[in-house]
């Protein structure tokens, strides 16, 4: 790859996730031959050369905008460069308090602070009552009237868009589905499309799609084609699953997009423009951002609290457009509707009463395989009944209708794993076909019935909007946490399987680095090749389909039943084997990487050896860490393999038992040089046997009493103190959660349904490990079904500003328990805390005294934090969990769950399957005196607040950490030097998403020249003053444009 066709983003907006729009790209890439979307096939020569015309005025707009966005970035960065130390310096307060000016950059963020309008989920959520009245035949909602003329001018305008839910494993695995039902309703498709053109059918799980395609051949392959041509077929959302959207990041979410919409791109030529989620237990705004910016224009959610869907129902804002809430700008907006019922099954999707709508899903007519649990089983449509039955139908239409601000109605034909028989089928669509018939030809009800796709639905919504002069109203917020009736509600989910969720995260930052250092080394070898070609040894293509495995992998888990920790034990058994396989292979491609960049003599490169060890800094930022290798001689000392310079380390015992330290393993820790950005560095070590260390320090301590062992355990963090002088108490507690008795519902893998809470306090003493050494100390508790450690490493800048605190759970010997990690603090929070949706923002929760407990939990993807108005304690997290703050100044983190019985959400068990789960976070405070006097945005009334520029570095260190990779060869060290691609620090609101090498459009399974280059700038916040300054700039622009960062 030339450097010059690395493709550099523009990052528009203080939010923008910069997609290096794969379209725009494949676009520019392929100009006129990529068909768009429901477009008739081919064209005129003229009309392709105007369209070339086109996209070559196009770009060279691009390219002049570009031109001048570069020199404004050079000068930006010298300004910058200049100016960083200078205000390093200077320190905050002059920056903040004494000039009375906030941070550069904070602008902005009061500017999208200040735009907020339209409708908020959060006062929402203060004004409904939570009642739950019986509504009658619609349980959760209410009477719907109308007198009958409504659609005398403008007709009901139906579309019936037949559907089939198919789960990437959850009673099933992923292969096992696809072999029993999946490949069979694929088949089906082709024939049952292709035997009537008004048949229509949507699909939205390209991870099926794409093995079915697989398996199929050229003929049918062209007659899929041809129903996508001809709009019988529609990909809707395009990802490689429908994603669970509380526990995914947004790095694996937009990563599943991406590797569903290039399959979709390179293999049909369809870019979706629909997004269709009927079964993730809540929605985040997240997903809609990463759909507007993938190109659709449309979206659909189902599973949201019965209390809200009843509200919007009765204001009729079921269809908004849903906002990102630090956007003042209308350039997030997607057209959103929810589905105003209970499930996305035929009973509650035709109208508000399911005993009527069941009778209109003929997969339940006697003798087929399901049956009406209302007691009034379908009927076969015929000329006899077509009248009454038309009319019964009708009726539920206009009632749902009136739910609705236009008279375009969308009703699902579908339900899990449905149309698997070729029978189904021909029930489904000839009665229907019959009902639509007899409305087509009874002008007097005004109804206007049809089959129809997801776009065909939201293209006719917008041409009434627009011909009635109708607007939709504006949403911000998140729909978190789901309840489906009762007080059930999905809370369980957030943290469920723990052990799953975490390794989810550590195959998401494996690929991430690995995805960077591969597109470099590819790049590092077509530049030192004249030609272009890559090093004959490397095995590039094999490594790219490792890579893509894993891409797969880590898009297979974000499944709606995969990450929420909602599957089978075989079928979690068969995620954690992809992830741990794709881990492995892909430390091979890391470690294989690194290895040729760092060879001086690259001819001496051979693909399965590897010298030395090797540290990779996978973030943007410069960054002093510490590495953590086992070694089997505590004698080890540490060289700097370029300088020979011996590095300050600190070794520490490996437990084989809580109290005994293991004889022949040993933990060394350096860090000082590992001051890197993306850069690879390498370091020796000599094991001298002659001294031993003489500062190494344990201190074992069996306490004596179980009252002292409290005090010492629960005081163990007794106050923070920062150099400004702020002072706040802070304990770590431990509980427990039980179930409810007497009840048929107690909590399982969806729910949390608890009962009584109790403080942990164990039987036997503890024994408290303290480890004091010039890298890090720390403090170890063992209790029986935990271990919980706090350590400080001694360390300038950022690192050292956070203590770490891991813990290792073990709850196999109980029955019916969930334990909680509780932080208690004395910040005076109120009833507020903040809590991030998928890593990608913060969103306000307000603890509600008229929910029931399990309500207040929501899910916590990287971080939460705490303020009032002068500090503010956030907790960064390296793994999805359920968090709440049930009291003010309290966390509550649910670190694992242990539930004999299903909660009859249709899964059969019960969650025992646990294992020793680690989980890690950091822990900050901040003083944000300074900052509240300056902002004066009211504390009170806010709803948007974001992590600070420190809380994003440090998150940044947690979940990607450096790479360690260890060869224990240590003949060719002198011939390794470093290899650092970037010029400097990106500015440290902007985050390096993703480098990511895309397949040939040609050459299936191998590497092209184009990478895609992401980059995220982050809103920060501008109260909590960063201290120390980092040593990075921060962008303070609007647009920031940055040259290639790539030296
Ligand atoms: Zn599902």
């Amino acid at each position: 790859m030339k450097r010059s066709r690395m493709l550099a983003v523009l990052v528009g907006g203080i939010f923008c996730v910069a997609v290096m729009s794969l379209y725009r790209m494949l676009d520019l890439m392929q100009g006129s031959e990529s068909k768009r979307y429901g477009e008739p096939p081919g064209g005129q020569v003229d009309e392709d050369l105007a369209h070339l015309q086109q996209k070559i005025d196009g770009l060279e707009r691009l390219l002049s905008d570009n031109n001048r966005l570069v020199a404004m970035l050079r000068d930006t960065l010298l300004q910058s460069k200049a100016s960083a130390w200078k205000r390093a310096n200077n320190s905050i307060d002059s920056a903040l308090g004494r000039r009375g000016e906030a941070l550069p950059g904070c602008r902005l963020a009061k500017e999208m602070k200040d735009g907020v309008d339209g409708v908020q989920l959060l006062d929402v959520y203060d004004l409904l009552p939570f009642d739950n009245p019986d509504g009658g035949p619609w349980k959760q909602g209410f009477e719907i009237t109308y007198k009958g003329d409504e659609w005398s001018e403008q007709p009901l305008e139906l579309f019936l868009i037949p559907h089939s839910h198919n789960d990437p494993g959850w009673i099933k695995t992923f292969d096992a589905y696809y072999h029993d039902q999946t490949r069979h309703i694929l088949d089906n498709m082709v024939v049952k499309l292709s035997e009537d053109n008004r048949r229509k059918l949507i699909w939205a799980e390209i991870s099926y799609f794409s093995k079915w395609w697989n398996d199929i051949d050229d003929q049918k392959r062209a007659a899929v084609k041809r129903l996508v041509e001809a709009g019988q077929l529609e990909l809707v959302t395009g990802g490689w699953v429908m994603p669970d959207e509380a526990n995914s990041h947004y790095f694996a979410m937009l990563d599943q997009l991406m590797e569903g919409h290039q399959w979709l791109q390179k293999h049909l030529g369809v870019k979706p423009r629909s997004g269709w989620a009927i079964d993730p237990f809540g929605h985040s705004p997240s997903m809609a951002y990463l759909l507007k910016g993938a190109g659709l224009h449309n979206m659909l959610i189902q599973r949201v609290h019965y209390s809200i869907k009843k509200h919007f129902a009765q204001q009729q804002t079921l269809e908004f457009l849903w906002r990102q809430s630090w956007d003042s700008s209308s350039r997030s907006d997607i057209t959103c509707h929810m589905m105003p019922f209970y499930s996305y099954d035929v009973p509650h999707t035709c109208g508000p009463n399911p005993a009527v709508c069941c009778q209109f899903d003929f997969q339940r007519l006697p003798g087929r395989r399901t049956f009406c649990p209302w007691k009034i089983p379908p009927k076969p449509i015929t000329d006899q009944n077509v009248h009454e039955r038309a009319l019964l139908l009708l009726d539920q239409y206009r009632q749902k209708s009136r739910l609705f601000r236009s008279s375009v109605l969308l009703v699902p034909l579908g339900d899990d794993f449905r149309y698997v028989e070729s029978s189904e089928w021909d029930v489904q669509f000839n009665n229907y076909q019959k009902l639509f018939d007899y409305f087509n030809q009874h002008p007097e009800l005004h109804i206007k019935a049809r089959f129809g796709t997801l776009s065909d639905y939201f293209q006719a919504l917008h041409r009434r909007l627009s011909t009635t002069r109708t607007t939709l109203p504006k949403l911000r917020g998140d729909f978190f946490s789901y309840a489906d009736r009762d007080d059930h509600y999905w809370t369980g989910y957030f943290t469920s399987r723990p052990f799953y969720k975490r390794l989810d995260r550590k195959l998401e930052a494996t690929l991430r680095a690995t995805e960077i250092l591969f597109s470099l080394t590819l790049a590092e070898m077509r530049r030192s090749h004249s030609d272009g070609r890559l090093a004959e040894n490397f095995p590039a293509r094999e490594y790219f389909q490792w890579l893509t495995t894993g891409r797969r992998n880590l898009a297979l888990f974000q499944h709606h039943d995969a990450v929420a920790g909602t599957e089978r034990e075989h079928v979690v058994v068969d995620y954690g084997t992809r992830l741990f396989q794709s881990i492995l292979n892909l430390h091979q491609v890391l470690q294989s990487s690194a290895h040729w960049l760092l060879l001086l003599d690259k001819s001496q490169y051979h693909h399965d050896q590897s010298k030395s060890l090797i540290i990779f800094n996978p973030t943007e930022q410069l960054r002093t860490s510490v590495i953590s290798v086992v070694v089997d001689s505590p004698d080890a000392q540490v060289i700097d393999a370029e300088t020979g310079r011996q590095m300050s380390t600190q070794i520490s015992a490996v437990w084989a038992e809580p109290s005994r330290p293991s004889t022949d393993t040993f933990q060394v820790r350096t860090s000082s040089l590992i001051r890197l950005l993306i850069t690879a560095v390498c370091f020796n070590f000599l094991f001298s046997h002659s001294s031993s260390p003489s500062w190494l320090n344990f201190l074992l301590c069996h306490s004596s009493c179980t009252i002292i062992l409290l005090t010492c355990f629960y005081f163990e963090i007794q106050k923070l103190r920062l150099q400004s002088g702020l002072v706040r108490k802070i304990q770590v507690q431990f509980l427990w959660y039980g179930t409810r008795t007497g009840s048929r519902d107690k909590s399982g893998a969806y729910l949390f349904l608890p009962a009584d809470e109790g403080l942990y306090i164990s039987s036997e003493p503890p024994l408290v490990r303290i480890s004091r050494g010039p890298i890090f100390s720390d403090i170890t508790s063992h209790f029986p079904h935990f271990t919980h450690t706090v350590r400080l490493f001694h360390l300038d800048g950022h690192a050292g500003k956070s203590l770490e605190i891991s813990n290792l759970v073990d709850i196999r010997s109980q029955v019916n328990r969930e334990l909680v990690m509780k932080i208690v603090s004395d910040v005076a929070s109120g009833n507020r805390f903040y809590s991030d949706l998928n890593g990608f923002q913060m969103q306000q929760r307000r603890t509600l005294a008229k929910l029931p407990l399990q309500a207040n939990f929501y899910p916590m993807t990287s971080a939460v934090f705490l303020q009032d108005s002068t500090s503010r304690l956030s907790l960064l997290s390296a793994q999805s969990q359920g968090v709440a703050s049930l009291k003010p100044g309290e966390l509550e983190l649910v670190l694992d769950r242990r539930l004999q019985q299903d909660d009859n959400r249709g899964l059969g068990q019960g969650v025992t399957d646990n294992k020793l789960t680690a989980s890690l976070y950091h822990l900050l405070l901040e003083d944000r005196g300074g900052g509240a006097k300056i902002c004066r945005w009211g504390l009170v009334s806010r709803h948007i607040d974001h992590l600070s520029l420190l809380a994003h570095l440090a998150s940044l260190s947690l979940c990607h950490p450096p790479m360690t990779m260890v060869a224990t060869s240590n003949s060719q060290l002198l011939k390794l030097r470093p290899f650092q691609p970037l010029h400097s620090s990106l500015p440290c609101d902007i985050h390096l998403l993703n480098l990511r090498t895309l397949e040939d459009t040609q050459e299936a399974d191998t590497p092209s020249q184009e990478t895609a280059l992401f980059l995220h700038r982050k809103g920060f916040d501008c109260s909590t003053a960063p201290e120390p300054a980092p040593q990075c700039t921060w962008s303070e622009h609007e647009e920031v444009m940055t040259r290639s960062p790539f030296i």
